[in-house]
């Protein structure tokens, strides 16, 4: 069944901190909340959503459990309505790992809330004081096993490209999101915004901002952890809106609008490589067949990655097969005449 979110953005209500990175007004592109108005958008985002679709109101932005009490209940509340009427399913929403204790996991268990998102961010302690994030990865671990023992569905979202981080320390949170159990996650390359204490770090020449090639490369890494482990990912970078790409908003980073088609290129590209050396085709003239579904991602923006895998490794695609019947990529040798032409490509 088609699943779709109706986000309400709730921008930085009831937050003291300051993570280096956050511009929560430029995220949610939104310069005041009234919660009066919640009513009103989810009933008119119900009206674009197909009937036999399954729709969840998500509270995202800011970070829901630490905003007033009074104002989460009656968000709740205004939720609940509409799981009770049987218009949505249920709720998801997301926070920080050190705004949950069991107190609130039981508040929130008396409503239709299903998922969690936890913005962890990194499970690296340095890179998390470089961003000022005000938490611990002792205290997202907690979370994370919290959320989970409540009963409910955990998403990990995390950030490459942070003040400090490796790709190495990436990696291991992409392993540590897997190892608590989420049952999905986000993976978020760093965008600077400006007036944020990042913007004022690049402009100063202490941080360098990612391009969209590295953060491509980078992000990649930490999907094939979650790929191999079975967790899915449900979003590579921020959202399109208009605003957030406009100029007035971004400083630099990698925020571009295909950002997560470019990570899934440079994921598979490294699929595919490593294929052909275990194949021992590397630097031959190759067949590629590959998912239908899957085609333009591992054919890359422009067919960008059959250039690339010539330039790298001396291996020339003569042919591109998308093939209906698998989820499997697989190669053979241009002499290998064998294959159904589905689909051919080039
Ligand atoms: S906790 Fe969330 S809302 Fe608050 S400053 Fe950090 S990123 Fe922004």
């Amino acid at each position: 069944m088609q699943h779709c979110n109706i986000p309400i953005f709730i921008p930085h209500m009831g937050c003291p901190n300051q993570c280096v990175f956050c511009n929560q007004r430029s995220i949610s592109g939104r310069k005041s909340f009234d919660v009066r108005t919640v009513r009103e958008e989810i009933e008119r985002a119900l009206q674009t959503i197909p009937a036999e679709a399954e729709a969840e109101i998500a509270f995202f932005g800011g970070s829901f459990t630490g905003i007033d009490r009074d104002l989460m209940i009656s968000l709740l509340r205004t939720a609940q309505d509409f799981v009770d009427a049987g218009r949505v399913s249920s709720i998801r929403l997301s926070t920080r790992p050190d705004y949950l204790s069991e107190e609130i996991l039981g508040l929130l268990s008396r409503y239709s809330v299903r998922h969690i998102e936890l913005g962890l961010q990194s499970m690296s302690d340095r890179v998390l004081a470089a961003c000022r994030r005000g938490h611990t990865a002792k205290q997202a671990r907690w979370a994370c096993r919290a959320v989970k023992a409540a009963g409910f569905s955990l998403v990990g979202q995390m950030m490459i490209g942070l003040p400090e981080s490796t790709p190495e320390e990436e990696e291991a949170t992409a392993r540590e999101i897997c190892a608590l159990g989420a049952d999905a996650a986000r993976i978020y390359p760093t965008v600077v915004f400006y007036d944020t204490p990042l913007c004022a770090l690049a402009q100063a020449g202490d941080y360098t901002p990612l391009s969209c090639e590295e953060a491509a490369k980078r992000s990649a890494r930490a999907l094939r952890i979650l790929c191999e482990r079975g967790v899915p990912c449900i979003r590579i970078g921020l959202c399109a809106s208009e605003e957030l790409v406009s100029t007035e908003t971004v400083y630099a980073g990698p925020n571009h609008p295909a950002l997560g088609e470019l990570v899934w290129n440079a994921y598979y590209f490294d699929e595919v490589r490593t294929l052909l050396a275990r194949e021992k085709l590397l630097g031959r003239r190759v067949i590629l067949s590959v998912p239908e579904k899957a085609y333009s991602k591992v054919i890359g923006q422009h067919r960008a990655n059959l250039s690339r895998w010539y330039a790298e490794t001396g291996t020339e695609i003569c042919r591109v097969i998308a093939d209906k019947k698998t989820n499997e990529i697989r190669v053979f040798p241009e002499e290998y005449r064998n294959l159904k032409e589905e689909q051919p490509c080039i």
